[in-house]
C-alpha cells in the first residue's frame, strides 16, 4: 500500500451516522451529513446513505457535482451561500441551498426558472458568531422578498455558530432562532419545513434537551460528529460512537542519533520561524516522508513514545523515546478535523476506504 495514506473505516461511518440519527430522534432532530471534509467522496456518500439519512450536504458545488456524476441521486443541500457565478450549477445539482443574500436568491430564482426547476432556500440568520447570516432585524424583509420569487420554495431558516469565534449553541440562541421562525410563520401565514440549528457544536445542547418539551429546531448539519464520534465544542466522545475512523500512515525514511542543538549561526527557517531549542543531549531522531504539503502537522497525533519536533514541506522530524525507528517502518497517526481536512485535500496522500 502507498504511503502516506489515509485509512478510512466506512463501516464505522455508517455506525456513527446511525447512532446520531437514533440519539437525536427523541428530540425530533434529523441529521444532514456534511461531506466536505471528504471532498464529496462517493464512497463516503454511499456509506452515509446506507445509514438511512434522507439528504446530504456539502459546502462546495464541485463536491456535489462529483457525487452526482458518481450516480448519487439523494437530495443535496449546499451549505455555503452560493456564488453568484455558480447559481446555474447550484439549481441543477442541489435541492436546497443555505442563503444570506437577496441578490443571490434572486439569481437562483432566475436560474431555476430557466432550467424549469424548483429550488429550496433556507435563510441563515446571524446569531452572534459573526460568520454567515442575515442580521435578525433584516430577516422578515428578506423572507418577504423571497416569497415573491418564482421557482423558489422557502424551506425555512437556519443558523451556524462556533466556526469563527467559538460561540456556543445554547438554549438562549436556539430559542431566539425558534422565536424568529415562529414570528415569520405568523406574519406571513406560512409553515417552515426546516429549522436548521447548526453543526457538530450543537450536540451538547441537543442531547441535553428534555424530550417532553417541544423543540422547534429540527435539523443539524453534521460532519465532525459523524467522522470523529465527538461533539465539537469540547471534543467529548459521543456515547456509543466510534472515535477511530480515520488513520494517517507515514513511512520512516531516515533514523539517526543526532544532537538536539543545531550547529552554526541560526536565522529563520524555511517557514519564517525560529523555534526555541533546549539541549536534550543526543536524541533518537527519525525523518518521515510526510510534510506540510501532505498534512497540517498541527492536526496529527503521533503514537505513544513518538514526539513531533518539526515539519517542513516534505519531512516530519520526530524523536522516539524507546527503540530507534527503522527505515521503512510505518507510523500510524490519529488526526483531528484540520488534519483530516488537509490530508484529504492533498493529492500526495493516498486514500483507502474499507468496510
Ligand atoms: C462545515 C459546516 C457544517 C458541519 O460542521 P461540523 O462541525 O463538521 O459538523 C455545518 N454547517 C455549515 C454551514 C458548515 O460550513
Amino acid at each position: 500500500m502507498n504511503t502516506p495514506r489515509l485509512e478510512i473505516d466506512c463501516a464505522k461511518i455508517v455506525a456513527n451516522a446511525k447512532r446520531l440519527i437514533s440519539i437525536l430522534k427523541p428530540h425530533c432532530i434529523s441529521i444532514v451529513p456534511v461531506t466536505k471534509v471528504f471532498m464529496g467522496h462517493p464512497t463516503v456518500a454511499a456509506s452515509l446513505i446506507l445509514s438511512g439519512v434522507r439528504m446530504l450536504a456539502d459546502s462546495r458545488i464541485e463536491n456535489i457535482e462529483r457525487m452526482r456524476h458518481a450516480g448519487i441521486t439523494i437530495p443535496m443541500m449546499l451549505i455555503r451561500t452560493p456564488m453568484l457565478s455558480q447559481v446555474e450549477r447550484v439549481v441543477l445539482n442541489c435541492e436546497i441551498s443555505l442563503n444570506t443574500e437577496l441578490i443571490v436568491i434572486r439569481a437562483l430564482s432566475k436560474a431555476a426558472k430557466n432550467a424549469g426547476f424548483l429550488h429550496g432556500v433556507i435563510v441563515m440568520v446571524e446569531l452572534g458568531d459573526l460568520r454567515e447570516g442575515i442580521m435578525p432585524d433584516k430577516l422578515f424583509d428578506i423572507i418577504r422578498q423571497t416569497l415573491r420569487l418564482s421557482n423558489i420554495t422557502l424551506k425555512g431558516i437556519g443558523a451556524n455558530l462556533t466556526c469563527r469565534y467559538g460561540v456556543a449553541p445554547q438554549q438562549d440562541n436556539m430559542d431566539f432562532l425558534a422565536k424568529l421562525a415562529k414570528e415569520a410563520e405568523t406574519l406571513f401565514g406560512i409553515r417552515f419545513e426546516i429549522i436548521s440549528g447548526g453543526n457538530s457544536a450543537n450536540l451538547l445542547w441537543a442531547l441535553d434537551l428534555d424530550p417532553h418539551v417541544h423543540n422547534a429546531v429540527n435539523q443539524l448539519r453534521l460532519g465532525e460528529a459523524i467522522y470523529f464520534g465527538v461533539e465539537a465544542l469540547y471534543k467529548h466522545p459521543i456515547a456509543g460512537a466510534h472515535t477511530d475512523i480515520v488513520t494517517l500512515v507515514a513511512e520512516v525514511i531516515e533514523s539517526n542519533i543526532k544532537p538536539s542543538i543545531p550547529k552554526g549561526q541560526r536565522s529563520i527557517n524555511a517557514f519564517g520561524e525560529m523555534p526555541q531549542v533546549i539541549d536534550r543531549g543526543q536524541v533518537k531522531q527519525g525523518l518521515l516522508a510526510l510534510g506540510r504539503q501532505d498534512v497540517n502537522p498541527l492536526g496529527i497525533i503521533p503514537p505513544r513514545g513518538i514526539t513531533i519536533v518539526a515539519s517542513c514541506s516534505d519531512h516530519l522530524v520526530v524523536e522516539s523515546a524507546g527503540v530507534a525507528l527503522q527505515v521503512g517502518q510505518e507510523i500510524r497517526f490519529k488526526l483531528d478535523y484540520s488534519g483530516l481536512l488537509s490530508a484529504m485535500t492533498s493529492p500526495y496522500v493516498s486514500k483507502y476506504f474499507y468496510h
